[in-house]
């Protein structure tokens, strides 16, 4: 299973930033055509699609189950990447190089090294005549880190023949250790994601010499509405995944888990307290301010950006908490994607568990919900049930979460031998 460790690195070489343009880079067709050559190697057909825009490459392979009546499982992961600034980095972003234990590059944890775990067990299940229980359909995707308008998007509207019987899905953002006490690690699996949404407020006024007296500015306006917003705190709201995850910390740590005071909880919880503690509200954060051409002249409109995020069942809520947070006399856009959720169980949940536990005895699993999103939104529209499960054993003391989109971005050896032993038993069972 050594052979991952060089897949990811190949992989990590592709340079597949995302720009954000719909050209893209040309690297993920490039990255595209390099895992469908290691697919055919072993002997599998594989299916290569764009959406039209050129160089934006999508990858899908089939394995044959032994129960064609139990729905197909997919196991999809984004080749595409967010870029990175080589001067910032102890080595080249895009060298996947294999030093001191991990393997480096932009990528190594999003999420390149799900690719090369799938990648290694396709072609080790192909070689060996591995036939798991249900269909298995292996995607390698574009432009995830711009929201799959070439990705999982547009095959999802475009090409729905390619995921014909599937029901379930695995991916990114989950299935992890985090160090919770000495010795004792919880694996999150992500059960949830919180909805986007894209919010512009805008203001007018009445533009002049900016020598004058002024009592109707834009600008000023907009930014007394924007310091409101971002320091209003949005209620506390404690969904189904998020509780049992505090719960489970709790149980782990013997730290109390009150309800409506979860602090003493999440201050065990490191560097990831960050991100479940983005997952008990609604977030607003202010991204974006436009305003004025000219320094001495008061401009007639104005407009901010915020990023978005909220909690499942929440959005009608927010909008009406933010239109009487803003005020009047500013206007608001709105755009927004839908949260994702699932329970916590099942035979799908059986078999990571029993995988998990099969490598690290003392792996606890425990469900959450992500404050970002992925392509399972993308997914969902076909009514495909998303976990994200892409296991890792990680060192205790390593800041996994300021690694994604992080400078020296890496990904433990040690970690990526682990969740490929560990997604070789749950696909053999799944
Ligand atoms: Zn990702």
């Amino acid at each position: 299973m050594d052979e991952v460790v060089a897949l990811a690195s190949e992989l990590i070489r592709f340079d597949t930033t995302n720009t954000g343009s719909p050209d893209g880079t040309g690297g993920e067709r490039l990255a595209a055509e390099y895992v469908a050559e290691r697919l055919e190697d072993v002997g599998y057909e594989t299916t290569y699609v764009e959406s039209g825009a050129p160089g934006r490459g999508n990858v899908f392979a089939r394995l044959p189950g032994s129960d064609p009546s139990r729905g197909a499982l997919m196991v999809h992961s984004h080749l595409d990447v967010v870029p990175a600034d080589a001067s910032e980095w102890s080595v080249h972003p895009f060298s996947g190089e294999v030093s001191g234990g991990y393997v480096w590059g932009r990528g190594a944890v999003d999420m390149k090294h799900l690719a090369a775990m799938s990648l290694a067990v396709a072609r080790r299940f192909r070689r060996d005549g591995v036939v798991p229980p249900r269909d298995i359909v292996f995607a390698y995707l574009a432009d995830e880190e711009a929201g799959g308008v070439h990705g999982a998007g547009w095959l999802v509207t475009h090409r729905p023949d390619l995921f014909d019987g599937v029901t379930e899905a695995v991916s990114e953002v989950g299935g992890f250790s985090l160090t919770v006490a000495d010795g004792v690690r919880a694996y999150l699996v992500e059960t949830a994601e919180k909805g986007v949404g894209w919010l512009r407020l805008s203001t007018r006024g009445t533009p002049g010499h900016g020598s004058l007296l002024h009592t109707d500015n834009a600008v000023s306006r907009l930014a007394a509405a924007v310091a409101r917003l971002d320091a209003h705190e949005f209620p506390l709201v404690l969904t189904p995944p998020v509780r049992d995850f505090l719960a489970g910390v709790s149980e782990l740590t013997g730290v109390p888990f009150s309800e409506d005071d979860p602090a003493a909880v999440l201050g065990r919880l490191g560097s990831v307290a960050r991100m479940i503690g983005a997952s008990l509200r609604d977030t607003a954060n202010v991204t974006m301010f436009t305003a004025g051409y000219k320094d001495n002249v008061v401009p007639s409109t104005a407009s901010a950006i915020f990023d978005c995020r909220m909690l499942p069942g929440r959005e009608e809520a927010f909008l009406s908490e933010v239109d009487a947070v803003v005020g009047p006399g500013v206007s608001r856009e709105w755009k927004s994607m839908p949260p994702v959720q699932t329970t916590f169980d099942g035979t799908l949940v059986d078999a990571m568990t029993a995988a998990l536990v099969a490598e690290d005895p003392d792996a606890r699993l425990l469900p959450y919900m992500l404050s970002a999103g992925t392509d399972a939104k993308s997914f969902q529209r076909l009514g495909i049930r998303n976990l994200g499960f892409a296991p890792l054993r990680l060192p205790p003391d390593l800041d996994f979460t300021a690694l994604f989109h992080g400078i020296d971005e890496r990904v433990p050896v040690d970690g990526l031998l682990f969740g490929t032993r560990v997604l070789d038993r749950f696909l053999r069972m799944c």
